[in-house]
């Protein structure tokens, strides 16, 4: 178990991260630390043993918590370090900021190439963390450098080079996976018309509306799109829209989401990903990738 430090964020034992999480599932963590800062934060992760679990979450918009919750630490960083301004020509956003008030920033400085961002509803670091991305853009394409900290508490600035971004994935150059969590962001952008940007960003959120189940909890595209196809297309297919496993369905606006009814537990989420994984596989012989992360235990 972790050591108690003293440090002046919120630290709540057993807490439960359905209320952390946009499908609104999930079990307990025994520890969830809320930080008041960076330095805090600092303290906070210096104070913990070498062994304790420690996991970030933005706005648990691409997670799936098991029921039975985590044995460990969570790190809440939404709300937490907010800083948004101009560094020069650049814009720097911390970990803690929505994407959304990111894109709407950007596009108020005369910046494009950020618009995308505007309909992600998660955090700059969990955008950092899975190179979210939509409608041809993508996070990683408009980084230019990072701040890390890690288990110990050390921050460390990092070139945008440092790392590799693929389709919903980031790694350290050389294939070392990420042992640092994202701290803030310098992003790269072209200079250009604010009305431009805003309006862009006016109907990109239009499409969503139109093509998203938003009035339930959903994390967003279940999988990743397989090269040259559609996760959505291959499920739906399948005949899988409106299929359910408990409170979790297959939603009916869109192939890819799957919506909690407003009594799912993770386990019934969980199955009905491995249901629609096997099905699609079966009859259309392609494996999907997960999109959305799972952390926890399974409940006993
Ligand atoms: C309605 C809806 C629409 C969506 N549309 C899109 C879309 O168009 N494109 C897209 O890419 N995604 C989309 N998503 C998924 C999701 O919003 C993104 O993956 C988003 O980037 C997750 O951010 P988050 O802050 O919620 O991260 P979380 O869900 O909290 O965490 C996701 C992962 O990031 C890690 N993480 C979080 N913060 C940090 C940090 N500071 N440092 C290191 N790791 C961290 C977590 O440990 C976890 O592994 C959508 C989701 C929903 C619900």
């Amino acid at each position: 178990m972790m050591a108690q430090p003293i440090t002046q964020g919120k630290l709540l034992l057993n807490e439960p991260l359905a209320r952390y999480t946009s499908w609104r599932v999930g079990g307990m963590a025994d520890c969830l630390y809320i930080p008041a800062g960076l330095e805090d934060l600092q303290e906070f992760l210096q104070g913990l043993s070498e062994n304790e679990p420690v996991y970030f979450i933005g706005l648990g918009s691409n997670l799936l918590v098991r029921d039975g919750g985590v044995r460990g630490t969570v790190v809440l960083m939404h709300n937490v370090l907010t800083g948004l301004h101009m560094d020069g020509s650049e814009v720097y956003a911390e970990a803690g900021v929505t994407c959304a008030k990111l894109a709407k920033f950007t596009a108020r400085q005369h910046r494009h190439g950020a618009e995308f961002m505007a309909g992600i509803p998660g955090t700059v670091g969990g955008a950092l963390a899975m190179n979210a991305g939509c409608h041809g853009g993508e996070t990683w394409d408009i980084v230019k450098k990072v701040t890390t900290i890690d288990h110990r508490g050390q921050v460390r600035e990092r070139d945008g080079q440092e790392f590799v971004a693929t389709y919903r994935h980031v790694e350290m150059t050389g294939g070392e996976p990420l042992n640092e969590w994202f701290i803030a962001a310098w992003f790269e952008l072209a200079e250009g018309a604010a009305s431009e940007a805003e309006q862009k960003i006016k109907s990109l959120l239009a499409k969503r509306l139109a093509t998203q189940p938003l009035n339930l909890p959903n994390a967003g595209s279940t999988f990743r799109n397989p090269p040259g196809d559609f996760a959505a297309r291959l499920v739906e297919a399948c005949g899988l829209k409106g299929y359910k496993i408990g409170g979790a369905q297959v939603s009916e606006k869109h192939a890819n989401f799957i919506v909690n009814l407003g009594d799912a537990a993770a386990a019934d989420i969980e199955q009905l990903i491995a249901h629609m994984r096997a099905t699609v596989k079966q009859q259309h012989g392609v494996d999907l990738q997960q999109e959305v992360r799972v952390i926890g235990e399974f409940k006993e």
